[in-house]
């Protein structure tokens, strides 16, 4: 039997809903017509049209710590076929993105993205910053080298060098000689344990939250956490995530799927070309650039192009689909992921072509969009894979009603 609830309405979380998309809450007139059109939503408790009753009255508990919220794959279904033009696909996904900024920490990231004013500043820090470390690395590489000589000369058995480029590489277009490997290897450590640790933290706090809440919504038999058998759970639906079969179950924007998997696909496909390459690099001693025909060459070629199409396709998406509403917050992060694959190709062409300056100029536009990526990746809407997939193994966890 559920505990008592007493309601408490949050005049502040209505306002933020409808300013991350979801402005069409209060057309809901609670007709069900969403919950029996959406293919995914289960035959008990079913979504989203409680959810819509919880959005309109501000019931904030209701919805952050719901983990359905993270079920509904904004296909669309139902804001097509909602007689009051009440979006509830958009309206979820508003209170998705309010979801990531509220367990995400520091809270003044989290805003930052979702506010448009601060764009100057979260571009002009990191195009400041790889322009500071250009400069170093082009004006000052030989102090560098003496400096680097001085501090780990003796390091691995003088393996160890302040410049990466490959023998000849003044011969060729090398961007360790534009920013140093070390200065972006220096750089971008740090950030993806950052963003692993507020990941951390904020999937803590999240796992309870869903379980607190499915425990009293009744739509789940187990009482406790069992922190292993979710994490098999989640492993468990990983395949299926990859496969986007919920998605597929989705009418209204079916092509939607085929765009997030070339983008989901290109991502995994450049993890593993950056993986490799940083191994070749500090384990075996060899520095790109690599030679076209290189398989790794093939992989990143391929995962770069599958990026810009994908991403490109979205965007195309997002700018003629005139029902679905695209907040702010969605804008950010496509046109992020889309620069960082365009300057990654036009960096390459660039380099083929021998023209040195362009192509780090490219190179520069590529490091900002990695920083952007990956700096705000817990706070942009990105961080919805890692929410998603595990809200999905809680469902498989706690045999969802
Ligand atoms: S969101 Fe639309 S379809 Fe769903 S209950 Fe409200 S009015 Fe009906
Ligand atoms: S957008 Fe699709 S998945 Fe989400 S609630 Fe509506 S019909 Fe269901």
């Amino acid at each position: 039997m559920s505990a008592n609830y007493i309601p408490q309405p949050d005049l502040g979380f209505i306002a933020e809903i409808r300013g991350l998309g979801g402005e069409t809450l209060k057309k809901c007139y609670q007709c069900a017509t969403c919950s029996v059109a959406c293919p995914i939503a289960p035959e008990d408790s079913p979504f989203p049209r409680k959810e819509m009753i919880a959005a309109s009255w501000g019931l904030k508990d209701k919805l952050i710590g719901n983990a359905d919220i993270w079920l509904c794959h904004q296909c669309g279904d139902c804001t097509d076929l909602c007689p009051r033009g009440a979006a509830p696909g958009d309206v979820l996904a508003a209170v998705r993105s309010a979801a990531i900024t509220e367990y995400a920490t520091p809270k003044a990231l989290a805003k930052a993205v979702n506010d448009p004013s601060k764009l100057p500043l979260l571009l002009g820090i990191p195009a400041a910053w790889f322009a500071l470390l250009a400069i170093i690395t082009t004006a000052f590489g030989g102090i560098m080298e003496k400096i680097f000589h001085f501090l780990f000369g003796d390091a691995l058995g003088g393996r160890l060098h302040w410049s990466h480029a490959h023998e000849g590489a003044e011969h060729v277009i090398a961007h360790s000689n534009f920013v140093s490997t070390w200065f972006v290897d220096m750089t971008f450590v740090p950030i993806a344990i950052f963003a692993t640790v507020v990941f951390f933290l904020a999937l803590k706090r999240f796992i309870v939250d869903i379980h607190d809440n499915a425990v009293l919504e009744g739509k789940t038999d187990k009482t406790s956490l069992d922190y292993k058998a979710l994490l098999q759970s989640v492993i468990n639906v990983i395949p299926m995530v990859l496969k986007h079969d919920k998605f597929n179950q989705c009418e209204a924007n079916k092509d939607r799927s085929t765009p997030h998997m070339m983008v989901l696909f290109a991502f995994i496909g450049l993890a593993i070309v950056t993986a490799v390459c940083g191994i070749m690099l500090y384990v075996g001693g060899y520095a790109g650039p690599y030679p076209q025909l290189n398989p790794i060459k093939w992989l990143a070629n391929i995962a770069g192009v599958s990026l810009v199409i994908g991403s490109g396709m979205m965007i195309k998406n997002r700018l003629t689909n005139k029902t679905q509403i695209t907040a702010y917050k969605d804008w950010f992060i496509l046109i992020v992921v889309f620069a960082l694959g365009l300057s990654g190709m036009l960096t390459e062409m660039a380099r083929l072509a021998g023209v040195a300056w362009i192509s780090y100029f490219f190179y520069w536009i590529h490091l900002i969009a990695i920083f952007e990526l990956f700096m705000f990746l817990p706070f942009s809407k990105m961080a919805h894979i890692v929410y998603r997939t595990v809200a999905m193994g809680y469902a498989d966890y706690a045999n969802r009603k």
